[in-house]
């Protein structure tokens, strides 16, 4: 089963997505995570990556079609994936689906006043990539990863300018997906919630509701 998650940067679709993955058994694929490890490992993909990530850009399709074809290729997607962070545009949508057949793709409803705010007390974590709020979902000791100890900090386009430009961007493709996957007949709508972790619950309750459907 694949299940694609369209929402803004900052919906809570990546910890939506790791829920899921776990839940379902399935792999969680996020390409914004791919890049970054790039980025981390200083590989020429990464490099590459980092000129648009910076800005936040998208990186060019050519490439990112590349990626994701490469990795749905591995072994821990056999049974299926949570896609997310692909398809952001059409082009990725319709080579997504030369690829694999998607069963559903589950839109996050945000309000961007909201994510503005949540982006800018965001902070990840160096060595594991976990992500924290400062104000909802502070770690233990503040600046220190709870699950590694590695160092928390905020990504370059965390911070406000870019966070901007970022949701300039969503908004420039988001309506051309929905469009496709509601022409598709598999596009469903899960509600950002007002609380951190309320958005996961939501998006769990909207996928079990197609799993007893379908
Ligand atoms: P994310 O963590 O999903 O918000 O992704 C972080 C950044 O990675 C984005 O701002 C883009 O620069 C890049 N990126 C991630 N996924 C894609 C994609 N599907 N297409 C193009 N660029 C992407």
């Amino acid at each position: 089963m694949y299940i694609v998650l369209l929402g803004a940067p900052g919906s809570g679709k990546g910890t939506a997505g790791k829920v899921l993955a776990e839940d379902l058994k399935l792999a969680h694929i996020s390409t914004g995570d791919i890049f970054r490890e790039n980025l981390k490992n200083e590989t020429e993909l990464g490099k590459e990556a980092k000129v648009y990530m910076d800005k936040g850009e998208l990186v060019p399709d050519e490439v990112t079609i590349k990626m994701i074809e490469k990795r749905l290729q591995e072994d821990d997607v056999k049974n299926g994936a949570i896609l997310d962070g692909f398809p952001r545009t059409k082009a990725q949508a319709e080579s997504l689906s030369n690829m694999i057949k998607v069963d559903m793709a589950l839109n996050i409803d945000v309000d961007f006043d909201e994510i503005v705010s949540r982006i800018a007390n965001r902070r990840s974590c160096r060595g594991c990539s976990e992500i924290y709020n400062v104000v909802f979902s502070p770690s233990k000791v503040e600046g220190v990863c709870d699950k590694c100890g590695g160092e928390l900090y905020q990504r370059e386009d965390q911070k406000p300018e870019v966070v901007e430009n970022r949701l300039k961007v969503y908004s420039e493709s988001a309506q051309e997906l929905i469009n496709y996957y509601e022409k598709e007949g598999i596009l469903y709508n899960a509600k950002a919630g007002d609380k951190v972790g309320k958005t996961s619950y939501d998006v769990v309750k909207e996928v079990e509701e197609y799993l007893k459907n379908n």
